[in-house]
Protein backbone atom coordinates (compact mmCIF):
# COMPACT_ATOMS: atom_id res chain seq x y z
CA UNK A 1 0.00 0.00 0.00
CA UNK A 2 1.54 3.05 -1.12
CA UNK A 3 0.38 6.28 0.90
CA UNK A 4 0.46 9.92 -0.44
CA UNK A 5 -0.34 11.78 2.43
CA UNK A 6 -2.53 14.24 0.01
CA UNK A 7 -4.01 11.93 -2.23
CA UNK A 8 -8.14 10.26 -2.21
CA UNK A 9 -9.13 7.42 -3.18
CA UNK A 10 -12.52 8.54 -3.85
CA UNK A 11 -11.23 12.01 -5.28
CA UNK A 12 -9.44 10.60 -7.74
CA UNK A 13 -12.35 8.32 -8.61
CA UNK A 14 -14.82 11.15 -9.25
CA UNK A 15 -12.01 12.13 -12.02
CA UNK A 16 -11.76 8.65 -13.36
CA UNK A 17 -8.77 7.17 -11.95
CA UNK A 18 -8.58 4.19 -9.72
CA UNK A 19 -5.43 4.55 -7.62
CA UNK A 20 -5.02 0.75 -7.29
CA UNK A 21 -1.88 1.83 -5.02
CA UNK A 22 -3.43 2.80 -2.40
CA UNK A 23 -5.78 -0.50 -1.98
CA UNK A 24 -3.16 -2.87 -2.54
CA UNK A 25 -2.15 -4.76 -0.41
CA UNK A 26 -5.11 -4.71 1.74
CA UNK A 27 -3.66 -4.17 5.06
CA UNK A 28 -3.26 -6.28 8.32
CA UNK A 29 -1.73 -6.43 11.59
CA UNK A 30 1.49 -8.00 12.32
CA UNK A 31 4.32 -8.40 13.98
CA UNK A 32 4.66 -7.18 17.40
CA UNK A 33 1.45 -5.04 17.45
CA UNK A 34 -0.24 -8.38 16.88
CA UNK A 35 0.62 -10.18 19.96
CA UNK A 36 0.11 -7.24 21.74
CA UNK A 37 -2.81 -6.81 20.17
CA UNK A 38 -3.97 -10.80 20.87
CA UNK A 39 -3.55 -10.93 24.40
CA UNK A 40 -5.43 -7.42 25.08
CA UNK A 41 -8.17 -9.13 23.24
CA UNK A 42 -8.08 -12.25 25.02
CA UNK A 43 -7.76 -10.34 28.14
CA UNK A 44 -10.69 -8.07 27.38
CA UNK A 45 -12.52 -11.19 27.20
CA UNK A 46 -11.57 -12.34 30.66
CA UNK A 47 -12.51 -8.66 32.29
CA UNK A 48 -15.79 -8.01 30.18
CA UNK A 49 -17.25 -12.14 29.36
CA UNK A 50 -18.32 -12.51 33.15
CA UNK A 51 -20.49 -9.31 33.14
CA UNK A 52 -23.18 -9.93 30.67
CA UNK A 53 -25.96 -10.16 33.17
CA UNK A 54 -23.98 -6.71 34.72
CA UNK A 55 -24.50 -5.22 31.37
CA UNK A 56 -27.85 -6.02 31.40
CA UNK A 57 -28.89 -4.81 34.85
CA UNK A 58 -26.40 -1.98 34.29
CA UNK A 59 -28.74 -0.89 31.60
CA UNK A 60 -32.31 -1.46 33.52
CA UNK A 61 -30.51 0.49 35.56
CA UNK A 62 -29.14 3.38 33.50
CA UNK A 63 -25.42 3.92 34.37
CA UNK A 64 -22.06 2.08 35.27
CA UNK A 65 -21.29 1.61 38.33
CA UNK A 66 -18.34 4.07 39.53
CA UNK A 67 -16.65 0.69 40.58
CA UNK A 68 -16.46 -0.77 37.44
CA UNK A 69 -15.38 2.55 35.54
CA UNK A 70 -12.33 2.33 38.04
CA UNK A 71 -11.95 -1.59 36.53
CA UNK A 72 -11.71 -0.06 32.96
CA UNK A 73 -8.86 2.00 34.28
CA UNK A 74 -6.92 -0.53 36.19
CA UNK A 75 -7.26 -2.50 33.22
CA UNK A 76 -5.99 0.94 31.32
CA UNK A 77 -8.83 0.89 28.42
CA UNK A 78 -8.42 4.86 28.74
CA UNK A 79 -4.73 4.41 27.18
CA UNK A 80 -5.24 2.69 23.84
CA UNK A 81 -4.23 5.39 21.83
CA UNK A 82 -1.29 6.85 24.33
CA UNK A 83 1.67 6.60 22.70
CA UNK A 84 4.21 4.30 25.04
CA UNK A 85 6.63 6.46 26.42
CA UNK A 86 3.57 8.41 28.15
CA UNK A 87 2.13 5.26 29.34
CA UNK A 88 -0.03 3.89 27.15
CA UNK A 89 -0.20 1.36 24.91
CA UNK A 90 0.13 3.89 21.87
CA UNK A 91 -2.37 1.75 19.43
CA UNK A 92 -2.41 2.98 15.86
CA UNK A 93 -6.02 3.19 13.92
CA UNK A 94 -5.73 -0.09 13.02
CA UNK A 95 -5.01 -1.72 16.27
CA UNK A 96 -7.61 0.71 18.44
CA UNK A 97 -10.44 -0.23 15.73
CA UNK A 98 -9.71 -3.86 16.44
CA UNK A 99 -9.75 -3.32 20.30
CA UNK A 100 -13.14 -1.31 20.41
CA UNK A 101 -14.68 -4.41 17.99
CA UNK A 102 -13.25 -6.59 20.91
CA UNK A 103 -15.00 -4.20 23.68
CA UNK A 104 -18.60 -3.84 21.79
CA UNK A 105 -19.00 -7.60 21.28
CA UNK A 106 -19.45 -7.52 24.72
CA UNK A 107 -21.36 -4.09 25.61
CA UNK A 108 -22.18 -0.82 23.88
CA UNK A 109 -22.02 1.61 26.47
CA UNK A 110 -18.51 0.38 27.27
CA UNK A 111 -17.12 0.49 24.17
CA UNK A 112 -19.20 4.04 23.91
CA UNK A 113 -17.08 5.25 27.08
CA UNK A 114 -13.94 4.05 26.15
CA UNK A 115 -14.42 5.54 22.66
CA UNK A 116 -15.86 8.69 23.41
CA UNK A 117 -12.52 8.96 25.80
CA UNK A 118 -9.88 7.65 22.96
CA UNK A 119 -11.41 8.49 19.46
CA UNK A 120 -12.72 11.95 20.39
CA UNK A 121 -12.01 13.10 24.15
CA UNK A 122 -8.56 13.37 24.17
CA UNK A 123 -7.72 13.14 20.32
CA UNK A 124 -7.52 16.72 19.44
CA UNK A 125 -4.49 16.39 21.99
CA UNK A 126 -3.28 13.54 20.43
CA UNK A 127 -3.18 15.44 17.06
CA UNK A 128 -2.97 18.84 17.80
CA UNK A 129 -1.37 19.35 21.42
CA UNK A 130 2.02 21.14 22.24
CA UNK A 131 4.99 19.14 24.25
CA UNK A 132 3.66 20.72 27.24
CA UNK A 133 0.69 19.96 27.03
CA UNK A 134 1.20 16.45 26.10
CA UNK A 135 3.59 16.06 28.99
CA UNK A 136 0.90 17.39 31.69
CA UNK A 137 -1.76 15.13 30.52
CA UNK A 138 -0.79 12.38 28.40
CA UNK A 139 0.04 10.14 31.86
CA UNK A 140 -3.47 11.08 33.64
CA UNK A 141 -5.11 10.36 30.63
CA UNK A 142 -3.08 7.41 29.89
CA UNK A 143 -3.86 5.63 33.42
CA UNK A 144 -7.98 7.13 33.59
CA UNK A 145 -6.83 9.35 36.39
CA UNK A 146 -8.41 11.37 33.57
CA UNK A 147 -11.55 10.37 31.43
CA UNK A 148 -11.79 12.80 28.32
CA UNK A 149 -14.73 14.42 26.75
CA UNK A 150 -15.27 16.01 23.16
CA UNK A 151 -17.69 18.90 23.85
CA UNK A 152 -18.59 20.50 20.50
CA UNK A 153 -23.04 19.87 20.27
CA UNK A 154 -25.07 22.77 22.07
CA UNK A 155 -29.03 23.03 22.08
CA UNK A 156 -28.75 25.03 18.89
CA UNK A 157 -25.69 23.83 17.14
CA UNK A 158 -26.16 20.04 16.56
CA UNK A 159 -25.48 19.16 12.56
CA UNK A 160 -24.87 23.23 11.97
CA UNK A 161 -21.51 22.50 14.26
CA UNK A 162 -19.95 26.05 13.22
CA UNK A 163 -23.03 27.68 14.63
CA UNK A 164 -21.81 27.28 18.87
CA UNK A 165 -22.77 29.60 20.83
CA UNK A 166 -20.63 29.43 23.93
CA UNK A 167 -17.71 31.89 23.96
CA UNK A 168 -14.13 32.53 25.09
CA UNK A 169 -13.52 35.78 25.34
CA UNK A 170 -9.72 36.90 25.03
CA UNK A 171 -8.66 38.63 28.87
CA UNK A 172 -5.53 39.08 28.17
CA UNK A 173 -3.66 36.09 30.30
CA UNK A 174 -6.86 33.63 30.00
CA UNK A 175 -9.86 33.22 28.04
CA UNK A 176 -13.55 33.67 29.47
CA UNK A 177 -15.43 30.57 28.74
CA UNK A 178 -19.67 31.01 28.84
CA UNK A 179 -21.98 28.69 27.48
CA UNK A 180 -23.25 25.39 27.48
CA UNK A 181 -22.76 22.08 25.66
CA UNK A 182 -25.52 19.32 25.80
CA UNK A 183 -25.32 15.24 25.62
CA UNK A 184 -21.82 14.99 26.09
CA UNK A 185 -20.31 11.19 26.38
CA UNK A 186 -18.38 10.90 29.53
CA UNK A 187 -18.83 14.32 30.74
CA UNK A 188 -20.06 12.86 34.12
CA UNK A 189 -16.84 11.28 35.19
CA UNK A 190 -14.98 13.14 33.03
CA UNK A 191 -11.82 16.01 34.09
CA UNK A 192 -10.67 16.90 30.98
CA UNK A 193 -12.91 18.35 28.34
CA UNK A 194 -12.14 19.74 24.56
CA UNK A 195 -14.31 22.02 24.25
CA UNK A 196 -15.19 24.31 21.34
CA UNK A 197 -16.35 28.07 21.98
CA UNK A 198 -16.51 30.78 19.57
CA UNK A 199 -13.60 33.41 19.44
CA UNK A 200 -14.53 35.71 16.56
CA UNK A 201 -16.81 38.59 16.04
CA UNK A 202 -20.44 38.43 17.85
CA UNK A 203 -22.03 38.10 14.60
CA UNK A 204 -18.91 35.71 13.20
CA UNK A 205 -19.94 32.57 12.28
CA UNK A 206 -17.87 29.13 12.39
CA UNK A 207 -14.91 31.23 14.26
CA UNK A 208 -14.28 28.60 16.81
CA UNK A 209 -11.13 27.45 18.69
CA UNK A 210 -10.72 24.66 20.67
CA UNK A 211 -9.70 24.63 24.81
CA UNK A 212 -8.73 21.81 27.43
CA UNK A 213 -11.19 22.71 29.97
CA UNK A 214 -10.85 20.63 33.14
CA UNK A 215 -12.97 19.81 35.78
CA UNK A 216 -11.21 21.51 38.82
CA UNK A 217 -11.91 24.69 37.08
CA UNK A 218 -14.39 27.50 39.14
CA UNK A 219 -17.57 27.38 37.12
CA UNK A 220 -17.72 24.20 35.25
CA UNK A 221 -20.94 22.06 36.65
CA UNK A 222 -23.00 19.21 35.09
CA UNK A 223 -26.29 18.55 34.54
CA UNK A 224 -28.09 15.08 35.64
CA UNK A 225 -27.35 12.27 33.11
CA UNK A 226 -29.91 11.35 30.04
CA UNK A 227 -32.08 8.95 30.32
CA UNK A 228 -32.06 7.25 27.20
CA UNK A 229 -33.19 4.54 24.66
CA UNK A 230 -30.08 2.86 24.27
CA UNK A 231 -26.69 3.16 25.26
CA UNK A 232 -28.42 3.48 28.74
CA UNK A 233 -25.38 2.56 30.89
CA UNK A 234 -23.08 5.45 29.27
CA UNK A 235 -23.15 8.93 30.73
CA UNK A 236 -24.59 11.46 28.77
CA UNK A 237 -24.83 14.72 29.93
CA UNK A 238 -25.10 18.74 29.75
CA UNK A 239 -22.49 20.48 30.91
CA UNK A 240 -21.96 24.75 31.68
CA UNK A 241 -19.72 27.05 31.79
CA UNK A 242 -20.01 29.90 33.72
CA UNK A 243 -17.02 32.93 33.96
CA UNK A 244 -14.59 29.67 33.28
CA UNK A 245 -10.73 30.98 33.12
CA UNK A 246 -9.56 28.95 31.03
CA UNK A 247 -5.54 29.76 30.88
CA UNK A 248 -4.11 31.20 27.82
CA UNK A 249 -2.01 28.34 27.20
CA UNK A 250 -5.16 25.30 26.79
CA UNK A 251 -5.55 26.94 23.43
CA UNK A 252 -5.92 23.36 21.66
CA UNK A 253 -4.73 24.19 17.93
CA UNK A 254 -4.84 27.22 15.80
CA UNK A 255 -6.96 30.27 17.09
CA UNK A 256 -9.98 30.34 15.21
CA UNK A 257 -9.43 27.47 13.64
CA UNK A 258 -11.25 25.48 15.86
CA UNK A 259 -13.81 24.17 13.81
CA UNK A 260 -11.11 22.40 11.48
CA UNK A 261 -9.76 20.83 14.87
CA UNK A 262 -13.39 19.38 15.90
CA UNK A 263 -13.87 18.10 12.11
CA UNK A 264 -10.19 16.15 12.09
CA UNK A 265 -10.79 14.63 15.38
CA UNK A 266 -14.11 13.19 14.21
CA UNK A 267 -12.51 11.90 11.00
CA UNK A 268 -9.95 10.79 12.65
CA UNK A 269 -11.83 8.71 15.67
CA UNK A 270 -14.19 7.08 13.08
CA UNK A 271 -12.28 3.97 13.29
CA UNK A 272 -13.31 3.47 16.76
CA UNK A 273 -17.28 4.10 15.95
CA UNK A 274 -16.78 1.76 12.76
CA UNK A 275 -14.83 -0.76 14.53
CA UNK A 276 -17.75 -1.22 17.12
CA UNK A 277 -20.59 -1.59 14.63
CA UNK A 278 -18.51 -4.51 13.31
CA UNK A 279 -17.76 -6.13 17.05
CA UNK A 280 -21.26 -6.01 17.64
CA UNK A 281 -22.14 -7.50 14.15
CA UNK A 282 -20.28 -10.33 15.08
CA UNK A 283 -22.04 -10.72 18.33
CA UNK A 284 -25.07 -10.53 16.85
CA UNK A 285 -24.21 -13.30 13.61
CA UNK A 286 -23.57 -15.64 16.77
CA UNK A 287 -26.56 -14.87 18.41
CA UNK A 288 -28.48 -15.54 15.27
CA UNK A 289 -26.83 -18.72 13.83
CA UNK A 290 -27.37 -20.27 17.14
CA UNK A 291 -31.18 -19.26 17.16
CA UNK A 292 -31.98 -20.01 13.50
CA UNK A 293 -29.72 -23.90 14.44
CA UNK A 294 -31.68 -23.97 17.79
CA UNK A 295 -35.62 -22.78 17.30
CA UNK A 296 -37.59 -25.57 15.26
CA UNK A 297 -40.66 -24.37 13.61
CA UNK A 298 -42.69 -26.87 10.99
CA UNK A 299 -40.69 -30.08 12.31
CA UNK A 300 -37.59 -28.42 10.92
CA UNK A 301 -34.86 -25.78 12.47
CA UNK A 302 -35.80 -22.76 11.50
CA UNK A 303 -32.42 -22.04 9.89
CA UNK A 304 -33.64 -24.92 7.14
CA UNK A 305 -35.69 -22.07 5.56
CA UNK A 306 -34.48 -19.69 2.71
CA UNK A 307 -36.08 -16.58 4.31
CA UNK A 308 -34.10 -16.98 7.34
CA UNK A 309 -30.64 -17.92 6.09
CA UNK A 310 -30.98 -15.09 3.15
CA UNK A 311 -30.91 -12.85 6.40
CA UNK A 312 -27.85 -14.64 8.29
CA UNK A 313 -26.54 -14.67 4.51
CA UNK A 314 -26.96 -10.87 4.37
CA UNK A 315 -25.28 -10.27 7.71
CA UNK A 316 -22.33 -11.91 7.05
CA UNK A 317 -21.70 -9.91 4.02
CA UNK A 318 -22.44 -6.50 5.31
CA UNK A 319 -20.16 -7.58 8.64
CA UNK A 320 -17.45 -8.50 6.34
CA UNK A 321 -17.80 -5.40 3.93
CA UNK A 322 -18.02 -3.26 7.08
CA UNK A 323 -14.68 -4.77 8.30
CA UNK A 324 -13.05 -4.22 5.27
CA UNK A 325 -13.87 -0.21 4.70
CA UNK A 326 -12.55 0.08 8.60
CA UNK A 327 -9.96 -1.91 8.22
CA UNK A 328 -8.94 -0.68 4.62
CA UNK A 329 -9.09 3.39 6.18
CA UNK A 330 -7.25 2.63 9.39
CA UNK A 331 -4.45 1.11 7.29
CA UNK A 332 -4.30 4.81 5.89
CA UNK A 333 -4.49 6.86 8.71
CA UNK A 334 -1.80 4.67 10.33
CA UNK A 335 0.31 4.79 6.97
CA UNK A 336 0.23 8.60 7.12
CA UNK A 337 -2.70 9.67 5.24
CA UNK A 338 -3.92 13.12 5.54
CA UNK A 339 -6.63 12.96 3.09
CA UNK A 340 -8.97 10.01 4.22
CA UNK A 341 -11.96 12.58 5.34
CA UNK A 342 -14.31 11.14 2.51
CA UNK A 343 -13.52 7.65 2.96
CA UNK A 344 -13.66 7.46 6.61
CA UNK A 345 -17.35 8.89 6.66
CA UNK A 346 -18.12 6.22 3.84
CA UNK A 347 -17.27 3.97 6.37
CA UNK A 348 -19.28 5.55 9.30
CA UNK A 349 -22.20 5.60 6.94
CA UNK A 350 -21.80 2.02 5.99
CA UNK A 351 -20.89 0.50 9.19
CA UNK A 352 -23.40 2.48 10.75
CA UNK A 353 -25.79 0.95 8.57
CA UNK A 354 -25.15 -2.09 8.27
CA UNK A 355 -25.21 -2.77 11.85
CA UNK A 356 -28.54 -1.20 11.89
CA UNK A 357 -30.14 -3.63 9.25
CA UNK A 358 -28.16 -6.32 11.67
CA UNK A 359 -29.59 -5.87 14.27
CA UNK A 360 -33.10 -5.77 13.19
CA UNK A 361 -32.91 -8.87 11.21
CA UNK A 362 -31.14 -10.86 14.34
CA UNK A 363 -34.12 -9.51 16.81
CA UNK A 364 -36.34 -10.89 13.59
CA UNK A 365 -34.72 -14.35 13.68
CA UNK A 366 -35.47 -14.92 17.01
CA UNK A 367 -39.10 -13.64 16.42
CA UNK A 368 -41.05 -13.13 20.12
CA UNK A 369 -38.07 -13.49 22.24
CA UNK A 370 -36.86 -11.26 20.09
CA UNK A 371 -38.59 -8.29 21.72
CA UNK A 372 -38.79 -9.61 25.30
CA UNK A 373 -35.87 -8.16 27.52
CA UNK A 374 -34.60 -11.04 28.47
CA UNK A 375 -33.13 -11.58 25.51
CA UNK A 376 -30.24 -8.73 23.98
CA UNK A 377 -31.63 -8.61 20.26
CA UNK A 378 -33.66 -4.80 21.81
CA UNK A 379 -30.69 -4.35 23.31
CA UNK A 380 -28.51 -4.36 20.57
CA UNK A 381 -31.44 -2.59 18.62
CA UNK A 382 -32.02 0.44 20.74
CA UNK A 383 -27.99 0.30 21.15
CA UNK A 384 -27.06 0.38 17.81
CA UNK A 385 -29.81 3.45 16.42
CA UNK A 386 -27.23 6.09 17.97
CA UNK A 387 -24.77 5.29 15.45
CA UNK A 388 -26.39 6.75 12.48
CA UNK A 389 -27.06 9.85 14.71
CA UNK A 390 -23.80 10.78 16.40
CA UNK A 391 -20.11 11.88 15.24
CA UNK A 392 -22.08 13.20 12.06
CA UNK A 393 -25.58 12.13 11.28
CA UNK A 394 -25.56 10.32 8.26
CA UNK A 395 -27.96 12.70 5.95
CA UNK A 396 -25.22 15.12 6.60
CA UNK A 397 -22.06 12.94 6.04
CA UNK A 398 -23.99 11.83 2.67
CA UNK A 399 -23.99 15.67 1.69
CA UNK A 400 -20.51 15.74 2.89
CA UNK A 401 -19.00 12.76 0.64
CA UNK A 402 -20.91 13.77 -2.37
CA UNK A 403 -20.11 17.80 -2.28
CA UNK A 404 -16.52 17.02 -1.50
CA UNK A 405 -16.22 14.73 -5.03
CA UNK A 406 -18.84 17.04 -6.82
CA UNK A 407 -16.33 20.31 -6.27
CA UNK A 408 -13.30 18.59 -6.87
CA UNK A 409 -14.56 18.10 -10.79
CA UNK A 410 -16.65 21.09 -10.17
CA UNK A 411 -13.53 23.14 -10.11
CA UNK A 412 -11.36 21.03 -13.06
CA UNK A 413 -14.54 22.11 -15.16
CA UNK A 414 -14.57 25.61 -13.82
CA UNK A 415 -10.99 26.02 -15.07
CA UNK A 416 -11.49 24.05 -18.54
CA UNK A 417 -14.55 26.19 -19.22
CA UNK A 418 -12.22 29.31 -17.83
CA UNK A 419 -9.08 28.54 -20.43
CA UNK A 420 -11.78 27.66 -23.11
CA UNK A 421 -12.25 30.95 -23.63
CA UNK A 422 -8.74 31.62 -24.60
CA UNK A 423 -9.70 29.79 -27.94
CA UNK A 424 -11.47 32.63 -28.73
CA UNK A 425 -8.99 35.11 -27.44
CA UNK A 426 -5.92 33.13 -28.68
CA UNK A 427 -6.87 30.51 -31.62
CA UNK A 428 -3.32 28.99 -31.92
CA UNK A 429 -2.72 28.67 -28.40
CA UNK A 430 -5.81 28.14 -27.70
CA UNK A 431 -6.14 24.86 -29.83
CA UNK A 432 -3.82 23.17 -27.27
CA UNK A 433 -6.73 24.29 -24.40
CA UNK A 434 -9.20 22.65 -26.93
CA UNK A 435 -6.99 19.45 -26.85
CA UNK A 436 -6.94 19.90 -23.19
CA UNK A 437 -10.38 20.14 -22.71
CA UNK A 438 -11.28 17.41 -24.68
CA UNK A 439 -8.72 14.92 -23.63
CA UNK A 440 -10.02 15.29 -19.52
CA UNK A 441 -13.64 15.63 -20.21
CA UNK A 442 -13.30 12.18 -22.47
CA UNK A 443 -11.42 11.08 -19.61
CA UNK A 444 -14.07 12.17 -16.62
CA UNK A 445 -16.90 10.56 -18.86
CA UNK A 446 -15.34 7.58 -20.10
CA UNK A 447 -12.97 7.12 -17.45
CA UNK A 448 -9.64 6.25 -19.36
CA UNK A 449 -6.14 6.95 -17.94
CA UNK A 450 -5.52 5.13 -15.36
CA UNK A 451 -8.89 3.62 -15.05
CA UNK A 452 -8.16 -0.14 -14.77
CA UNK A 453 -7.14 -2.35 -12.34
CA UNK A 454 -3.59 -4.04 -13.24
CA UNK A 455 -2.21 -5.60 -9.61
CA UNK A 456 -5.25 -7.47 -8.86
CA UNK A 457 -5.59 -10.80 -8.87
CA UNK A 458 -6.31 -12.46 -12.10
CA UNK A 459 -9.34 -14.56 -9.92
CA UNK A 460 -11.15 -11.20 -9.58
CA UNK A 461 -11.03 -10.19 -13.51
CA UNK A 462 -14.84 -10.10 -13.70
CA UNK A 463 -15.26 -8.30 -10.61
CA UNK A 464 -12.44 -5.49 -11.32
CA UNK A 465 -13.94 -4.89 -14.75
CA UNK A 466 -17.09 -4.51 -13.33
CA UNK A 467 -15.71 -2.31 -10.82
CA UNK A 468 -14.59 -0.46 -13.80
CA UNK A 469 -17.49 0.16 -15.46
CA UNK A 470 -19.13 1.65 -12.28
CA UNK A 471 -16.61 4.10 -12.27
CA UNK A 472 -17.13 5.27 -15.84
CA UNK A 473 -21.06 5.58 -14.40
CA UNK A 474 -19.55 7.84 -11.23
CA UNK A 475 -18.38 10.20 -13.61
CA UNK A 476 -21.26 10.42 -15.55
CA UNK A 477 -23.15 11.46 -13.12
CA UNK A 478 -21.20 13.52 -11.73
CA UNK A 479 -20.68 15.17 -14.61
CA UNK A 480 -24.19 15.39 -15.53
CA UNK A 481 -25.32 16.55 -12.10
CA UNK A 482 -22.64 19.55 -12.61
CA UNK A 483 -24.04 20.19 -15.67
CA UNK A 484 -27.59 19.90 -15.03
CA UNK A 485 -27.47 22.07 -11.33
CA UNK A 486 -24.53 24.09 -11.32
CA UNK A 487 -23.33 25.54 -8.00
CA UNK A 488 -27.62 24.85 -7.36
CA UNK A 489 -26.20 21.20 -6.80
CA UNK A 490 -25.97 22.19 -3.10
CA UNK A 491 -30.00 22.50 -3.10
CA UNK A 492 -30.60 19.32 -4.65
CA UNK A 493 -30.50 17.10 -1.50
CA UNK A 494 -31.83 14.12 -3.23
CA UNK A 495 -29.75 14.11 -6.40
CA UNK A 496 -26.94 14.48 -4.17
CA UNK A 497 -28.07 11.71 -2.26
CA UNK A 498 -27.66 9.22 -5.70
CA UNK A 499 -24.59 10.34 -5.93
CA UNK A 500 -23.36 9.74 -2.63
CA UNK A 501 -24.80 6.50 -2.82
CA UNK A 502 -22.96 5.58 -5.63
CA UNK A 503 -19.87 6.44 -4.05
CA UNK A 504 -20.58 4.26 -0.91
CA UNK A 505 -20.80 1.26 -3.14
CA UNK A 506 -18.04 1.91 -4.92
CA UNK A 507 -15.91 2.26 -1.94
CA UNK A 508 -17.18 -0.53 -0.07
CA UNK A 509 -16.91 -3.02 -3.48
CA UNK A 510 -13.02 -1.55 -3.65
CA UNK A 511 -12.16 -2.42 -0.06
CA UNK A 512 -13.75 -5.77 -0.34
CA UNK A 513 -11.86 -6.60 -3.54
CA UNK A 514 -8.81 -5.66 -1.79
CA UNK A 515 -9.39 -7.97 0.97
CA UNK A 516 -10.37 -10.87 -0.73
CA UNK A 517 -7.31 -9.89 -3.06
CA UNK A 518 -5.36 -10.07 -0.01
CA UNK A 519 -6.82 -13.85 0.83
CA UNK A 520 -6.61 -15.41 -2.42
CA UNK A 521 -2.50 -14.21 -2.13
CA UNK A 522 -2.28 -15.72 1.11
CA UNK A 523 -4.30 -18.52 1.38
CA UNK A 524 -5.14 -19.89 -2.36
CA UNK A 525 -8.28 -19.92 -4.30
CA UNK A 526 -9.84 -22.77 -2.72
CA UNK A 527 -9.34 -21.47 0.59
CA UNK A 528 -11.07 -18.28 -0.20
CA UNK A 529 -13.88 -19.28 -1.57
CA UNK A 530 -16.39 -18.08 1.52
CA UNK A 531 -14.88 -14.68 0.19
CA UNK A 532 -15.35 -15.19 -3.14
CA UNK A 533 -19.08 -15.78 -2.39
CA UNK A 534 -19.35 -12.67 -0.14
CA UNK A 535 -17.58 -10.27 -3.21
CA UNK A 536 -20.35 -11.77 -5.74
CA UNK A 537 -22.97 -11.10 -3.00
CA UNK A 538 -21.73 -7.66 -2.34
CA UNK A 539 -21.06 -6.33 -5.66
CA UNK A 540 -23.89 -8.00 -7.31
CA UNK A 541 -25.80 -5.84 -5.33
CA UNK A 542 -23.90 -3.02 -5.76
CA UNK A 543 -24.37 -3.35 -9.77
CA UNK A 544 -28.09 -3.55 -9.08
CA UNK A 545 -28.37 -0.12 -6.53
CA UNK A 546 -25.53 2.07 -9.07
CA UNK A 547 -27.96 1.15 -11.85
CA UNK A 548 -31.35 1.78 -10.34
CA UNK A 549 -29.37 5.34 -9.07
CA UNK A 550 -28.29 6.34 -12.23
CA UNK A 551 -31.48 5.83 -13.81
CA UNK A 552 -33.42 7.74 -10.85
CA UNK A 553 -30.71 10.40 -12.09
CA UNK A 554 -33.33 11.72 -14.67
CA UNK A 555 -36.08 9.86 -13.52
CA UNK A 556 -37.56 10.22 -10.26
CA UNK A 557 -40.10 11.84 -8.05
CA UNK A 558 -38.26 14.52 -6.14
CA UNK A 559 -40.49 17.74 -6.88
CA UNK A 560 -44.01 15.68 -5.54
CA UNK A 561 -42.50 14.26 -2.76
CA UNK A 562 -41.08 17.24 -1.60
CA UNK A 563 -44.25 19.10 -2.19
CA UNK A 564 -46.03 16.50 0.09
CA UNK A 565 -43.42 17.02 2.75
CA UNK A 566 -44.15 20.71 2.35
CA UNK A 567 -47.91 20.22 2.32
CA UNK A 568 -47.96 17.74 5.50
CA UNK A 569 -45.34 20.55 7.57
CA UNK A 570 -47.32 23.32 6.60
CA UNK A 571 -51.31 21.07 7.48
CA UNK A 572 -49.04 19.96 10.74
CA UNK A 573 -49.68 16.27 9.86
CA UNK A 574 -51.13 13.62 6.91
CA UNK A 575 -54.28 15.70 5.34
CA UNK A 576 -56.56 12.31 5.07
CA UNK A 577 -59.11 10.09 6.32
CA UNK A 578 -61.29 7.27 4.91
CA UNK A 579 -64.79 8.79 5.42
CA UNK A 580 -65.66 10.41 2.60
C1 LIG B 1 -26.18 9.39 23.10
C2 LIG B 1 -25.57 10.61 22.51
C3 LIG B 1 -24.23 10.88 22.72
C4 LIG B 1 -23.66 12.04 22.18
N1 LIG B 1 -22.35 12.34 22.48
C5 LIG B 1 -21.82 13.53 22.07
C6 LIG B 1 -20.52 13.94 22.50
O1 LIG B 1 -19.81 13.21 23.21
N2 LIG B 1 -20.08 15.17 22.11
C7 LIG B 1 -20.83 16.01 21.33
O2 LIG B 1 -20.36 17.10 21.03
N3 LIG B 1 -22.06 15.64 20.90
C8 LIG B 1 -22.59 14.44 21.27
N4 LIG B 1 -23.85 14.06 20.87
C9 LIG B 1 -24.61 14.94 19.99
C10 LIG B 1 -24.68 14.43 18.56
O3 LIG B 1 -23.43 14.52 17.95
C11 LIG B 1 -25.79 15.22 17.82
O4 LIG B 1 -27.02 14.70 18.30
C12 LIG B 1 -25.68 15.11 16.31
O5 LIG B 1 -24.57 15.83 15.84
C13 LIG B 1 -26.93 15.65 15.58
O6 LIG B 1 -27.28 16.90 16.03
P1 LIG B 1 -28.79 17.17 16.52
O7 LIG B 1 -29.17 16.06 17.43
O8 LIG B 1 -28.88 18.54 17.01
O9 LIG B 1 -29.67 16.98 15.21
P2 LIG B 1 -30.04 18.14 14.12
O10 LIG B 1 -28.80 18.78 13.63
O11 LIG B 1 -31.11 19.00 14.66
O12 LIG B 1 -30.62 17.21 12.97
C14 LIG B 1 -31.96 16.68 12.99
C15 LIG B 1 -32.21 15.97 11.65
O13 LIG B 1 -32.11 16.91 10.57
C16 LIG B 1 -31.15 16.46 9.63
N5 LIG B 1 -30.45 17.63 9.09
C17 LIG B 1 -29.88 18.66 9.77
N6 LIG B 1 -29.32 19.54 8.93
C18 LIG B 1 -29.53 19.06 7.67
C19 LIG B 1 -29.18 19.49 6.37
N7 LIG B 1 -28.44 20.60 6.15
N8 LIG B 1 -29.55 18.74 5.32
C20 LIG B 1 -30.24 17.59 5.50
N9 LIG B 1 -30.59 17.12 6.70
C21 LIG B 1 -30.24 17.84 7.78
C22 LIG B 1 -30.21 15.56 10.43
O14 LIG B 1 -29.53 14.65 9.60
C23 LIG B 1 -31.18 14.88 11.37
O15 LIG B 1 -31.82 13.79 10.74
C24 LIG B 1 -24.44 12.91 21.38
C25 LIG B 1 -25.78 12.60 21.15
C26 LIG B 1 -26.35 11.49 21.70
C27 LIG B 1 -27.82 11.23 21.45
Amino acid sequence: MAVDPNRSFMRSLCLGVIDEDMLLPFPRIGGETAETLRAVIDSIDDLLGPRAEDFRAWDAAGELPREFVDELRAFGLFGLVVPEEHGGLGFGSLAYSRTLQQIARHDASVAVTVGAHNSIGMRGLLLFGTEEQRRRYYPKLASGEMIAAFCLTEPEAGSDAASVKTTAVDEGDHFRLNGSKLWITNVEIADFFTVFAKTGPKDSRGKLSAFIVTRDMPGVSVAPHEDKMGLRASYTNAVFFDDVKVPKENLLGPLHGGFKVAMKILNSGRSGLGGGAVGAMKRLIELASHQARERRQFGRPIGEFGLVKQKIGQMVVDCYAAEAVVTLVAGWVDAGSEDYAVEAAIGKVFASEALWRTADEALQVAGGNGYMRDYPYERFLRDSRINRIFEGTNEILRLFIALNAMNDVGAQLQELAASLQDVFVHPIKGFGVLSEYARKHVSLATGAGRSRFTQLHPRLDRAASQFEGHVRVLAQVVDRLLRKHGRNIVEKQLATRRLADIMIDLFVLAAVLARVDAQIRSRGEAASHRDLQILDVFAGGARRRIAQNLADVDDNEDEPLKDLADYAMDRGGYGWDVFG
